[in-house]
């Protein structure tokens, strides 16, 4: 970060920064390099801190739980600014819940199973925090946040602080509105559930995530399935019937519990991880046919 940046910054109320920040600590595989990590501490002071950026024209990135973020070994030049702290309330009232992009995804989860509401028991297990889940289009065993979402609050390119309809976000598989809309920040969400039984609720979860520690590699860092499933087939059938499962490059490998996942086996760098990515895909390709597409983020 430049003096000039640091100096606009260091005048903002309720801002923390590490101009020397560890992206591995942030980032679902636990790689990459270094960058300025802006820490706003309540949503006014993340506004401004947005604000100030976008005058100065300086790069930054929005982080939630970086669970589908990957890191570049060579850092990122700007400043990645974390929402965990500033966007960090979470109410309930009637069916609806109303959570900061900062929270994790989780804890709307069991305030939902605590208040004997349904409908949000199929997104337990999923890590990151609710701006996350609404950029990503986030959804697991036959559910999405599309199915739930009534409505998103967020920092528009203007810098006002709007609010739209879910039916208006272009919401579909692993698609949002956000992800054609780079500069704009979710700031909170709202979630309409019916009501339910907490018990049944519980077990639910509690079945959902039992499936999630059966099947896919947790006990090893990564951002979840690498790849989009691409029409007509699954990423992890394709890959696996190409062979690809334990497929190593340094410290990255295709798991061999999930081929839909890649992992951090152990002290992988991002280039790692990038070299088997174009690994998999061109071996896919050559041999199926099937493009995959990075369902990954990548902080750049
Ligand atoms: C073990 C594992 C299992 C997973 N399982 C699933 C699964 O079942 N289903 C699924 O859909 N995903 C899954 N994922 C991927 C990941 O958990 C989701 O994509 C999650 O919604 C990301 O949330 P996050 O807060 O970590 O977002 P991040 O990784 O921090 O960010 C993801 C993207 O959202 C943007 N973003 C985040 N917050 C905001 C905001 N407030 N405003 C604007 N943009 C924002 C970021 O800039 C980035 O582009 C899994 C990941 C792991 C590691």
């Amino acid at each position: 970060m430049d003096l000039k940046t640091a100096e606009a910054l260091s005048v903002i109320d309720g801002l923390r920064i590490d101009e020397d920040g560890d992206l591995s600590l942030l980032t679902g595989f636990r790689t990459g390099g270094r960058a300025a990590v802006a820490v706003p501490q309540t949503k006014q002071a993340l506004i401004e801190t947005v604000r100030v950026l976008r005058e100065l024209g300086e790069k930054h990135f929005i982080l939630g739980r970086g669970s589908n973020v990957m890191a570049l070994d060579e850092g990122y030049p700007g400043v990645v600014i974390l929402t965990r702290e500033a966007l960090s309330s979470i109410d309930a009232e009637g069916t609806s819940i109303r959570a900061g992009a900062g929270v994790p995804l989780a804890d709307v989860c069991r305030t939902a199973c605590r208040e004997g509401l349904t409908g949000l028991e199929f997104a337990y297990g999923i890590p990151g925090s609710v701006g996350g889940a609404v950029f990503m289009n986030a959804g697991a065993y036959g559910g999405e946040m599309k199915d739930v979402l009534t409505e998103v609050e967020y920092l528009d390119s203007e810098g006002n602080v709007t609010v739209s309809a879910a039916s208006d976000l272009d919401l579909s598989y692993r698609k949002s509105f956000f992800q054609d809309h780079r500069d704009m920040v979710i700031l909170s969400a709202a979630f309409g559930l019916r009501e339910g039984d907490s018990s049944v609720i519980y077990e639910t979860m509690r079945e959902t995530m039992n499936k999630r520690i059966e099947k896919q590699p947790l006990e090893y860092p990564s951002c979840g399935s690498t790849f989009k499933r691409p029409e007509g087939s699954y990423a992890s059938k394709l890959i696996d019937e190409c062979g690809l499962k334990g497929l190593t490059v340094g410290g990255a490998q295709v798991s061999e519990k999930h081929a839909g996942f890649v992992i951090n086996r152990g002290g992988a760098t991002s280039s790692d991880i990038l070299e088997l990515i174009s690994r998999i895909r061109e071996t896919v390709r050559d041999m199926t046919g099937y493009e995959l597409e990075c369902e990954i983020e990548f902080l750049e």
